[in-house]
C-alpha cells in the first residue's frame, strides 16, 4: 500500500512536471497538430524518472503497489493537466490488468516486471469493427498451432479498432477466440504480421493516438495466452470493470473540474453590467454551482467504490459502471457549461475550456458508453429489487434516515425521499412489466444512479463531519460546504426520480388514469416538493465557498 504522504509527493511531481512539459500553449500547439506527445508519456511511464505506472504494479513485481483510491486521485490528477496524456498512461493500466488478474505466476513476474523496469507501454485490443458494446460478437481468432499433439503457439487473425496507444505501444493484449473461447494475448509490436493503421482524426484528446490494428496469422507461443487456459478472457475483463471504471470516472471528475476551475477565476474578473459574473446569481447557480454539485456526488461515489475495493469486497462492477456514468455525464456537462461561462472567450481555442468539452466528450464512450452503463446499473439493481421483495430502496432509504437523525445538516432526509420514491416506481415497473421496454429499464438506470449518489454524497458529508474520511480523499470542501452540496444534489435526485419515474411509468402505461393520483402520493411527491425549500440559500452559500467569500459573508451577518 502506497502511503498518503508518497501519493501526495506523486501527485506534486506530476503537477509539476505537467507545468514545465505541458503548460497551456504546448497543449493548444499538440492538439492542433494532433500529435501524441509519446517522449512525455514515456517520461511519464518511465521507472526513473516519473514513474506513474508503478503505482498500480504490484510490490513484487517492482511496483509500489497502489490501490484502487491511489489510482483515482491519480487519475483525476492527470485528466485535470490533459485526458489524452492520460488515456496513454491508462493504456498501459488497461492493457495489463488482463495480466494483473489473470495471467501465471511466471507471466506476471516477465510482464509487471518489464513494465515496472523497462516502463514499457502497453496497449489494451478489445474492440473490434463489428464488436464495439458487444464484444461476444469478436471475430479475432486464434487458431492452435501444435506439435505433437501438444498446443505450443497460436496464430491469430483480426482486426482491432479504436485501441489507445495502437501506433505507439510495446506490448498488446489482444482478445481472440480461441476454439475454447474468448482469450487474452500477449503480442509485441514488432510480431511478424501484426501492424497498425495511421492515427485516427479525433474530435478530442488529441494527444492519445488512437490506432486501428491488424494481425493477419501472427504467431505467438503457447506462453502468451494469458493464464494459461482458453476461455478465460471475458471473466478476466470483467473482473476489472469495477476498477478501470473508476479511472475513467476520475478522469470525467478531473476533465470537469478542470473546466470549472478556468471558470471559477474567470468569472472574478469578467465585468459585465458593472460587476464581475462571479456575483450574478443567474451565472454563478446555473454555470457553476449545479456541476459542482454533481461532480461532487460522483466523487462520493468513486471514493466509497474505491475504498471497497481496496477493503477486498471485490469487483464491484455495478458499483464502477455507477460512477463512471455520473462521473462522466457530470464532467460532460460541466465542461460544457465551462464554455458557457467564458462567452465568446470559451469558443476560442486559447481558453483551453473547448479543448476540455471535446476531450471529456470520449469518457462517455470509452470503458463501456453511457448507455451499456445504465444497463449495467439497472439490471443488478433489479435483482435485488426482486430478491427484497421490492425492499432494497426501502431499506436504503431507512439507511439514509437514521443518518438523518444523527447528522440532521447532511441531506440524508432528502436522499431517504429519492429512496422511497424508487423503490415505489420500480415496484410499479414490475407489477406492470414495463422493463419489457428497454428504455425503461435504461431510464431506471440513470434514477438509481441519482439516488444512490444522494445517498452516498450524504454519507460522504456526514463522515467529514465527524473528521472521518479517508486521509487521502479530496479535502477541496469543509463540512458545512460538503453538507450544503449533499442538500442541493439530493433535492435534485429526489425530484428527477420521483417526476421521471411518474413520467416513464405512465408513458409505458403502468397506471390506468384513474390510479395517475393514488401512484403520485405513493412517491412522495408533495414531501419532495417541500424539501426543495431552501434550495437557493444552499446554493448562494456553495457559490460564496467557491468564490471564497463564505467567510466575510459570515462576518457580515454577524
Ligand atoms: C478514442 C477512443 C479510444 C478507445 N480506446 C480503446 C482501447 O484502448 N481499447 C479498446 O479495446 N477499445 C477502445 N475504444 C473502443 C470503445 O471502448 C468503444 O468505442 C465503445 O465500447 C463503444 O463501442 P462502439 O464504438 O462499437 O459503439 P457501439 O457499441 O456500436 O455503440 C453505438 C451506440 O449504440 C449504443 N448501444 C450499443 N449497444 C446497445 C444496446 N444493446 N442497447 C442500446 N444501445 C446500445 C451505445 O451506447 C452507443 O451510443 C476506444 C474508442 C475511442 C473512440
Amino acid at each position: 500500500m502506497i502511503t498518503n504522504k508518497t501519493l501526495k509527493l506523486s501527485l506534486k511531481s506530476l503537477r509539476e512536471f505537467a507545468k514545465k512539459r505541458l503548460p497551456d500553449e504546448q497543449l493548444i500547439e499538440l492538439d492542433a497538430r494532433d500529435e501524441c506527445p509519446l517522449e512525455v508519456v514515456r517520461h511519464m511511464c518511465s521507472p526513473d524518472k516519473l514513474g506513474i505506472q508503478l503505482l498500480f504494479i504490484p510490490g513484487e513485481f517492482g511496483g509500489m503497489g497502489g490501490g484502487a483510491f491511489d489510482v483515482y486521485c491519480v487519475c483525476e490528477e492527470m485528466a485535470r493537466i490533459d485526458l489524452g496524456v492520460a488515456t496513454a498512461v491508462l493504456a498501459t493500466f488497461l492493457g495489463s490488468d488482463p495480466i494483473t488478474v489473470g495471467a501465471t505466476p511466471e507471466q506476471k513476474k516477465i510482464w509487471l516486471t518489464r513494465i515496472a523496469e523497462e516502463g514499457l507501454l502497453f496497449a489494451y485490443g478489445a474492440t473490434e469493427p463489428e464488436a464495439g458494446s458487444d464484444l461476444g460478437a469478436l471475430r479475432t481468432t486464434a487458431e492452435r498451432v501444435t506439435e505433437d499433439g501438444k498446443v505450443v503457439g497460436y496464430k491469430i487473425t483480426g482486426n482491432k479498432q479504436w485501441i489507445s496507444n495502437g501506433g505507439v505501444a510495446d506490448a498488446y493484449t489482444i482478445l481472440a477466440n480461441t476454439p475454447g473461447g474468448p482469450s487474452w494475448f500477449i503480442v509485441e509490436k514488432d510480431a511478424k504480421g501484426f501492424t497498425h493503421d495511421e492515427p485516427e482524426d479525433k474530435h478530442g484528446i488529441r494527444l492519445s493516438n488512437t490506432a486501428a490494428l491488424a494481425l493477419d496469422n501472427v504467431c505467438v507461443e503457447a506462453d502468451r495466452l494469458v493464464g494459461g487456459v482458453e476461455g478465460q478472457g471475458l471473466n478476466q475483463a470483467q473482473a476489472v470493470f469495477g476498477y478501470t471504471r473508476l479511472m475513467v470516472a476520475a478522469f470525467g471528475l478531473g476533465a470537469g473540474w478542470a473546466a470549472l476551475d478556468r471558470a471559477i477565476p474567470y468569472s472574478t474578473k469578467r465585468i459585465q453590467a458593472g460587476a464581475p459574473l462571479s456575483e450574478k446569481q443567474g451565472y454563478t447557480h446555473k454555470l457553476i454551482v449545479p456541476h459542482v454539485a454533481r461532480l461532487e456526488a460522483a466523487r462520493a461515489f468513486i471514493e466509497e467504490t474505491a475504498e471497497r475495493i481496496d477493503a477486498g469486497e471485490g469487483s464491484l462492477n455495478t458499483e464502477g459502471a455507477i460512477a463512471k456514468y455520473m462521473a462522466t455525464e457530470a464532467g460532460n456537462l460541466a465542461a460544457d457549461a465551462g464554455i458557457q461561462a467564458l462567452g465568446g472567450y470559451g469558443y476560442t481555442h486559447e481558453y483551453m475550456v473547448e479543448k476540455i468539452k471535446r476531450d471529456v466528450r470520449i469518457t462517455t464512450i470509452y470503458e463501456g458508453t453511457s448507455e451499456i452503463m445504465e444497463m449495467t446499473i439497472s439490471r443488478d439493481r433489479w435483482q435485488m429489487h426482486l430478491k427484497t421483495h421490492g425492499q432494497h430502496f426501502h431499506e436504503q432509504a431507512q439507511q439514509c434516515e437514521a443518518l438523518h437523525a444523527s447528522h440532521p445538516s447532511a441531506g440524508a432526509d432528502m436522499a431517504a425521499l429519492a429512496f422511497h420514491a424508487l423503490a415505489d416506481v420500480m415496484e410499479k415497473a414490475r407489477v406492470a412489466r414495463l422493463t419489457r421496454h428497454q428504455h425503461i429499464l435504461l431510464r431506471l438506470g440513470e434514477l438509481i444512479s441519482y439516488a444512490e449518489c444522494s445517498g452516498c454524497l450524504a454519507r460522504r458529508a456526514a463522515r467529514k463531519d465527524e473528521n472521518k474520511l479517508n486521509e487521502k480523499a479530496n479535502q477541496r470542501f469543509d463540512a458545512a460546504a460538503l453538507a450544503a452540496l449533499s442538500r442541493i444534489f439530493a433535492r435534485e435526485a429526489a425530484l428527477k426520480v420521483a417526476e421521471e419515474g411518474l413520467r416513464w411509468v405512465i408513458g409505458a402505461g403502468g397506471v390506468s388514469d384513474a390510479d395517475v393520483p393514488a401512484f403520485e402520493a405513493s412517491l412522495g411527491l408533495p414531501a419532495i416538493h417541500r424539501a426543495q425549500s431552501g434550495q437557493i440559500a444552499d446554493m448562494d452559500f456553495v457559490a460564496d465557498v467557491l468564490y471564497g467569500r463564505a467567510a466575510k459573508r459570515a462576518e457580515l451577518a454577524a
